[in-house]
C-alpha cells in the first residue's frame, strides 16, 4: 500500500494538537490560532535576521516581525550579546538598577514630550497606567478612543463596537462590565470634528497616531495637530499609543515624524527588544502624579526588568546608527512596490516601514474602511503565502513591517510567492 507523504507542517500540526489540550485554542494570544485566515498556526522553532523556521525546518521570509518588535532582525547579535552578558548577573531583583536609569535617559532623550517614564512589562499594562494618571490628573472620567483602535486587552478600552453615531461606549467582549466602559467614548478614527465634540469635559483621549490595529491607517493632514487643539482647549490629555510607532517611523515615533507633542506617551514592543515590556511617560508635572511621588497607584513585580531593559538598550542602540530610518523607508518602500507590481486589487497604506494591503479599490481611513474589505481573499492570499516560504500576518487588519535585516533576496522570495498565491487565489 502507498504510504500518503506527510504534510510539510506535520510537525507543527502535531504540536497542535497537543496544544489545544493544554492552552485555550492551542495558543496564548488569540490572533496566533491564524483562524483569521482559515487554518491551523505554525509553530515556531527560531529566528534569525528577516526568517523565521517552523518546528518542520521550513524558512519563512518574515513580515510579521512578533507584531513589530524584531525591527532589527530576530536574534539581532548585538541584542543576543548583552542579554548573554546580562544573565549571569540574574533575571529580576525588584530593586533599581543603573541600566533602567540608562533605558529611561534614552526614551526621554527620543522623545522630548516625556521628562519621566514608568516601565512596565507590557503594552496593555502600560496603558492602563497612563488612562488611570490621566484621570487622576485631570480629575475627570471619561475616556475618548478611536473605533478600531487597539489599546491592549485593557477593559476600558474593549469598546469599539457600535456606529459611527455611538459616543458611549459598549464592551466588545463578555466579562467586561458595563461599568468598565461606561466612561469610554467612541469616535471614528480621523474624524475630527467628532473627537472634538467627545473630549469635552473628558479626562483623556488615546489614539494611534498611526493606527495598526485595523491595518495601517496613518493620519488626515491635520488630524493629530487638532486633536492637539481640542485637549489644549478642554484641558483633556492627549494619550499617544506609540506601543506600535514609537522608534518604528521614527526615533521619536509619530509624534517627532508629525511634529506633534503628545501629554502621554505608550510605549512597548521594538523597547523590549523582544522580551517582555511596556512603558509610558510624560511631562513631570503629569508624571508626578505617579506612586511614590504622588496618589496614583501603579506597580509591577518584573517593571524594568534586567534583561527586558538590556534587550531594549540594545535596540535602542543600533537604532541610533546613521541611515537606520532610511534604510527602514527604503525597505517599506520596496516591500510597497513588490506588492504593488503584483498586481493584487489592493489599496497599500504605508507609513515607512509599516504597511498593509487592504484587499478593496477605496481609500482606508478608518475602521468602517478597513473593515470593508476582501477578508477571505485576504485569507486566500495568506494561505498562499505561507505554503510558498513567506510569512504574513494572519489577518487583513494587521500591519506588515520591514526590518533592517531584510535583503533583494527576500523580496524576491515574497515577488515569486505573491506571483504563486493570487494566481492560486483567482485573484
Ligand atoms: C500591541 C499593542 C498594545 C498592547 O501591548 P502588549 O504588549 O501586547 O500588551 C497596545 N497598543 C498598541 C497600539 C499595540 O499595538
Amino acid at each position: 500500500m502507498p504510504v500518503e507523504p506527510s504534510p510539510p507542517d506535520a510537525r507543527s500540526r502535531e504540536l497542535f494538537a497537543r496544544a489545544r489540550q493544554v492552552l485555550v485554542g492551542g495558543v496564548n494570544s488569540p490572533v496566533r490560532a491564524m483562524r483569521g485566515i482559515g487554518r491551523d498556526p505554525l509553530f515556531i522553532d527560531r529566528a534569525e535576521g528577516a526568517h523565521v523556521w517552523d518546528a518542520d525546518g521550513t524558512r519563512y521570509v518574515d513580515f510579521l516581525a512578533s507584531w513589530g518588535p524584531a525591527i532589527t532582525g530576530h536574534a539581532d547579535p548585538l541584542v543576543i550579546g548583552d542579554v548573554r552578558d546580562a544573565l549571569p548577573r540574574g533575571t529580576s531583583y525588584g530593586a533599581p538598577t543603573e541600566r533602567e536609569v540608562l533605558f529611561a535617559e534614552a526614551v526621554v532623550e527620543a522623545f522630548p514630550s516625556i521628562e519621566r517614564l514608568r516601565m512596565t512589562s507590557s503594552g496593555s499594562e502600560a496603558v492602563m497606567g497612563a488612562v488611570r494618571l490621566a484621570r487622576a490628573a485631570t480629575g475627570r472620567e471619561a475616556i475618548v478612543k478611536a473605533e478600531g483602535g487597539y489599546h491592549g486587552a485593557v477593559d476600558g478600552l474593549l469598546a469599539q463596537a457600535g456606529s459611527g453615531a455611538t459616543t458611549l461606549g459598549v464592551p466588545t467582549s463578555p466579562g467586561v462590565t458595563a461599568g468598565a466602559t461606561a466612561a469610554t467614548r467612541l469616535v471614528p478614527y480621523n474624524d475630527l470634528a467628532a473627537a472634538e465634540a467627545a473630549i469635552e469635559g473628558a479626562a483623556a483621549i488615546i489614539i494611534e497616531p498611526i493606527a495598526g490595529n485595523m491595518g495601517v491607517v496613518p493620519p488626515a493632514p491635520g488630524y493629530l495637530e487638532g486633536l492637539r487643539a481640542a485637549c489644549d482647549r478642554t484641558g483633556a490629555l492627549l494619550i499617544l499609543d506609540e506601543v506600535i510607532t514609537g522608534f518604528r517611523v521614527a526615533r521619536g515615533g509619530a509624534q517627532e515624524l508629525f511634529g506633534v507633542r503628545a501629554d502621554l506617551t505608550v510605549l512597548g514592543k521594538i523597547i523590549g527588544g523582544g522580551l517582555p515590556v511596556g512603558a509610558f511617560g510624560g511631562r513631570a508635572e503629569v508624571m508626578s502624579e505617579l506612586a511614590p511621588d504622588g496618589p496614583c497607584y501603579q506597580a509591577g513585580t518584573l517593571s524594568g526588568n534586567p534583561l527586558a531593559t538590556t534587550a531594549g538598550l540594545a535596540v535602542m542602540c543600533r537604532l541610533a546608527a546613521p541611515g537606520t530610518y532610511e534604510r527602514l523607508e527604503e525597505g517599506g518602500a520596496r516591500l510597497e512596490q513588490v506588492i504593488r507590481d503584483s498586481g493584487a486589487p489592493v489599496t497599500i497604506n504605508r507609513v515607512g516601514s509599516m504597511l498593509t494591503p487592504f484587499l478593496t479599490d477605496r481609500p482606508v481611513t478608518d475602521y468602517a474602511g478597513a473593515t470593508a474589505c476582501d477578508t477571505a481573499l485576504y485569507a486566500a492570499i495568506a494561505r498562499g503565502l505561507l505554503a510558498r516560504g513567506v510569512y504574513p500576518p494572519p489577518s487583513q487588519f494587521e500591519a506588515w513591517f520591514v526590518s533592517t535585516a531584510h535583503r533583494d533576496d527576500d523580496f524576491s522570495v515574497l515577488t515569486t510567492a505573491l506571483a504563486g498565491a493570487l494566481d492560486e487565489a483567482g485573484a
